[in-house]
């Protein structure tokens, strides 16, 4: 039985990782289909505090994987399938691997994965010119046209948020208005360099010689006619899915599926805690799912301590 299993291996998991670990706990880590998490399909990390240069997102967390495994954190690589909570109060979980793991408390840092639109080449070019994150990647893309595919907040806001490097924004849109909030709405059609496609959707991303994003093909849904759009990155912002759905009942979830917490990281389950993006569709930041896996860390050990976790 293990005093602890941490599902996930992002920035919460990690840093869940490095403070149980610390704390003698001997954390075993489940790693999930990504491992490393959202920032090991990004570039360079510009705003992680601590590294004034910037760092790769997938050395960050190379560095904070080799930081957990100091403290005696073990990694597993396997995807978890379920988890139970068994009469006597403690976890079981089963993973793809075929194996049946127990632990007296779990932390569960599985992510939210970006919705993609699901065309051919799209997976290859994530960091070449496609993807989700416009506060990661929007500064790389200084006075070129990009574009945001999406009609939410989280489209406007990337839109807005965009118009500080680029030249052109288009704000592409399958249908004719916003599903954004006013306020964000009318922020973003009110900015001049936001030029807004309405009933359209790309079916195409178009690459130079290197590999990179040159242009997409749109498809107007209304008229079906096919155009050509020069840009040099698209920025898809149709939501997250929160990889949540494999502990049933154990967790309450607000109505896009996102675990809701119950004060701090606990859940509704007794010794079962959740952290980062899988709980948190507001900042969606590797710094508070950092934090968050560390609230997670110091909670999980009160309650083995409350527990009486030798025993
Ligand atoms: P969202 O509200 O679910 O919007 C997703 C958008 O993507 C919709 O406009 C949808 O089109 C479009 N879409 C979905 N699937 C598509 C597909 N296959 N092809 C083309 N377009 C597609 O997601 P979100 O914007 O990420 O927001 C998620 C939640 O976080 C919301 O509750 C939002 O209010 C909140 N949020 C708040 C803020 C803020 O207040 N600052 C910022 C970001 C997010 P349709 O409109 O046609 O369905």
């Amino acid at each position: 039985m293990e005093n602890i299993i941490i599902i996930g291996t992002g920035c919460a998991g990690f840093t869940a990782a490095i403070y149980t670990g610390r704390a003698n706990l001997a954390p075993l880590i489940l790693s999930g289909d990504q491992p490393g998490g959202q920032l090991t399909t990004t570039t360079e990390v510009e705003n992680f505090p601590g590294f004034p240069k910037g760092i790769m997102g997938p050395d960050l967390m190379m560095n904070m994987q080799a930081q957990a495994e100091r403290f005696g954190a073990r990694i597993e690589y396997t995807r978890v399938e379920s988890v139970e909570k068994s009469p006597a109060g403690h976890f079981v979980i089963r993973s793809q691997d075929g194996q049946v793991r127990e632990a007296k408390a779990v932390i569960v840092a599985t992510g939210a994965s970006p919705r993609h639109l699901g065309l051919p080449n799209e997976k290859a070019l994530i960091g070449h010119g496609l993807t989700s994150c416009a506060t990661c990647d929007g500064a790389f893309y200084r006075d070129v046209p990009v574009c945001v595919i999406g009609g939410g907040d989280s489209a406007c806001e990337e839109a807005n948020f965009l118009t500080r490097f680029a030249s052109t924004v288009y704000l592409i849109h399958r249908r004719d208005s916003l599903r954004a909030s006013k306020i964000m709405a009318e922020r973003a059609l009110a900015n001049p360099k936001i030029k807004p496609i309405w009933d359209s959707t790309v079916v195409e991303y178009l690459t130079d010689e290197k590999g990179e994003m040159r242009a997409v093909t749109l498809e107007n849904l209304k008229t079906g006619q096919r155009s050509e759009l020069e840009l040099k990155c698209v920025f898809v912002a149709i939501g997250h899915v929160p990889n949540a759905g494999f502990l049933g009942e154990l967790v309450a979830r607000d109505e896009n599926g996102y675990i809701l917490q119950e004060g701090g990281t606990r859940t509704r389950t007794e010794g079962l805690f959740a952290a980062g993006d899988v709980a948190d569709h507001v900042y969606r930041q590797a710094i508070t799912a950092a934090g968050q896996g560390c609230a997670a860390a110091l909670e999980a050990e009160r309650y083995l301590a409350d527990i009486g976790h030798g025993s």
